[in-house]
This record gives structure tokens, sequence and C-alpha cells, in this order.
């Protein structure tokens, strides 16, 4: 069992778990089957509303919280397509959640940790610095919550339900590592939330350890490793964490991820105008990749993310041409390539500017 420094909630629990506590109490197993349905299939939002379990075990479980995320606020852009919720946790911590409906598909980008202690320059996340890792049941409430706004939506056909998660948003997934990997077990429990293991995806910074764990789990979720240089000073530069790990172990690790799991990896680069977009360190890229990550055919992708904009940085977004010249080089070394396109710029909801703002207002009086 996990962790004793946070108040537990009913989604901390796996069923085997649920079934032990209830146990406990004198309750069938069944009980815990219907109690698990409740929370992953039904996404029933309070105890009270689980009328068929016995009023006496209703009042035991209403002791516990279901879910310890206080929703504070809830933000729409793209005119209703994205929505960011900002989530207020017991101890006064702060995460942020972004569901993005498009029309064959709705995606959920979920946070791992209040806050982030990587460092990296460009992100508002890292800038807020490590607050706290967040539970298992901390991370798996977040979907749940995007289940019930797709509910509320009614949203039609396959965009209606969570059909995919990333891993993406506030915090460092490998360096909450065990907590982060219970939340990928329950969400993708077949008995409960049933969300395919294809349909997830983490990004990393960059930790070596968690590459080489992921590459050995069970469930084949897909891996995207945030590069971002091409060359160890700049990416030392942008990404402290690079002093730790730099390009060459990363490779390394990322070498050995695709030999064991025979699965593509995407490599994440945030384009930043004059700092690592210029055609030769495309070339540097493309060269990179094709010597590194090729033992046989190239399982490797990479997904250009225009920089979005954080305040107080002295950094900028690269024009669009310089985008398209960068794409156009990786694609001619023959590395597939694609951009990310935007969501939720408005709202401060795409990649890399959760920063809970409540927070960060906070912290600049
Ligand atoms: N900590 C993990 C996952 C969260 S960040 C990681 O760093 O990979 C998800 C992605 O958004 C990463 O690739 C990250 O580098 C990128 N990102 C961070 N700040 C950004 C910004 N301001 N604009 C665009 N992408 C950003
Ligand atoms: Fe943390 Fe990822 Fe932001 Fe870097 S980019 S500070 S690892 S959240």
């Amino acid at each position: 069992m996990e962790h004793t420094m946070e108040q537990r909630c009913l989604y901390d629990y796996n069923l085997a778990e649920l079934t032990e506590l209830l146990k406990g109490w004198g309750e069938p197993s069944f009980r815990a089957r219907q109690l698990y349905r409740h929370l992953y299939v039904n996404l029933t939002a309070s105890v009270e509303r689980m009328t068929d379990l016995p009023a006496t075990l209703r009042a035991r479980l209403a002791e516990l919280p279901l879910s310890t995320l206080r929703l504070e606020r809830v933000q729409i852009g793209d005119a209703g397509l994205t929505r960011k919720a900002l989530f207020r946790l017991p101890d006064g911590a702060v995460v942020e959640t972004v569901l993005m409906v498009y029309p064959d598909r709705s995606t959920v980008c979920v946070s791992t940790q209040a806050g982030c202690g990587m460092g990296c320059v460009f992100c508002a996340t890292g800038r807020l610095g490590l607050l706290r890792n967040l539970s298992s049941g901390e991370i798996v409430a977040q979907a749940i919550w995007a289940s019930q706004e797709l509910r509320a939506m009614n949203a039609a056909g396959p965009s209606g339900r969570v059909t995919n998660l990333v891993f993406m948003g506030m915090g460092e997934p490998f360096a909450n590592y065990d907590r982060w990997w219970q939340a990928v077990e329950r969400l993708h429990d077949p008995q409960g939330f049933n969300l395919g293991a294809r349909s997830m995806t983490v990004s990393t910074v960059g930790l070596v350890k968690g590459i080489e764990r992921l590459a050995n789990e069970r469930l084949p979720i897909n891996l995207a490793i945030s590069l971002h240089a091409p060359d160890d000073t700049l990416r030392s530069e942008l990404m402290p964490v690079n002093r730790r790990y730099p390009i060459a172990e990363l490779m390394a690790a990322t070498r050995q991820y695709i030999t064991k799991t025979r699965r593509r990896v995407s490599f994440e680069y945030v384009l930043l105008q004059g700092k690592n977009d210029h055609p030769h360190q495309a070339i540097a890229l493309a060269r990179l990749l094709r010597r590194e990550a090729s033992p046989g055919p190239m399982l490797v992708h990479v997904n250009l993310i225009p920089w979005n904009p954080v305040p107080g940085t002295p950094l900028g977004r690269s024009e669009w041409e310089r985008v398209t010249a960068f794409q156009q080089i990786l694609t001619d070394y023959g590395i597939p390539c694609t951009v990310r396109v935007e969501r939720g710029v408005e709202i401060a909801a795409a990649c890399g500017q959760l920063a809970g703002q409540t927070t960060l207002m906070v912290e600049m009086t």
C-alpha cells in the first residue's frame, strides 16, 4: 500500500485492496465489486448515490473521501472543445487537468505531480518547483473527472468517452514512478475504467531509470521523450536534467527500450526561436536519431511542438516558416515527423502552460 502523508481516498484503492478493506468490515466480496463499478464504470459522483449499497456500508465509506481533488474552476476554450480543470488538494496544492475533444476521440492530459522539480527553463510548471507527488488516486481521479465531464457534455460518438490519455500535465511521471504506475494499472483494468494500454502515453524529461523500468512493465503503453536539443550544451542549458543523464545515456536507454519492446518511441521537440530551431540543428537531430535509435527499422518519430508562451521568460516561439523548414529537413532525412496541433492556448491549457494560476498569483504577491 502506498504512502502515509496524504489523506487516502476511495480512488487510491484497486479492486483487491477494496475487497480487503470491505472484508475487514465484514462485507462480502461482491460488495467491493459493486463499489468498484460505481467508481470506475458508472462514475457515481458520491457515496450517497450508490443506493444499491446498504446504508450501513455507505455510512462507513463516507468516512473516506471519494476523491481528494476539489474542483475549483473549469476554464473553457476552443469553443467548448478544450476544458481545463483546476483542482485544489487537501494541503492547498493545486493541479490541472486538460480535456480535449476531437471529432473522433477525446484525450485527457493528466498531471502526476503538483509542480515539478526538473526546472526546464521553457516550462511554466518547472518554474513552480516541486510541491509534491500526487497519490495514485489523485492521478486516477483526474481521468474520472474527464469522463464525467464528457458525460455531462453529452458528446456523441467515439469522442463521448475518454479514448486517449496522456501523462503530459504538471510534473515528471518517472519522478513519481510507483504511484504513477499504480494509476496506469488501475485505469487499464478491464473490470473498471478499461482504457487500453496503447491508448495511454507517458512523456518523460528523460529519466533513464524510468525508461529502463518501463521497458520491463507488462502493459505496452506509449513512450514519449522530451529531447528539445540535439547537443548536450544546449540541452543542459534548457533542461538541467541533462547534466545527470546526458544525450548519449538517454539514447542508449532508448535504444535498449526499442530493442526490448519493439515499440516506437516519440521524441518531443519544443521549437524556440533562434535557440534550437536552426537548420543545422535539425540536421544534427536527424543524424542523432538515425545513428542512435535505428538498430533495425527506424522506430522513432519526432513531434515538433511550437513553444507556448510562458510569462517572464526571455524565450520566443519559432515563426511558422522555421517550424515547417525544420520539419522538412527531418522528413528529408527519413525521420517521421509531425507538428503538434495546439489546443487551449487562450486558457493557458497548452503544453507547458500548466501552473495553476492561483499559485502563481500567490507567488508573485
Ligand atoms: N514532465 C514531462 C511531461 C510533462 S510536459 C516532460 O517534460 O516530458 C509535456 C511536454 O510539454 C514536454 O515535452 C514538455 O517539454 C513540453 N513543454 C513544456 N513547456 C512547454 C511550452 N511552454 N510550450 C510547449 N511545450 C512545452
Ligand atoms: Fe517538469 Fe516536464 Fe515542465 Fe520539465 S517540461 S519542468 S520535466 S513538467
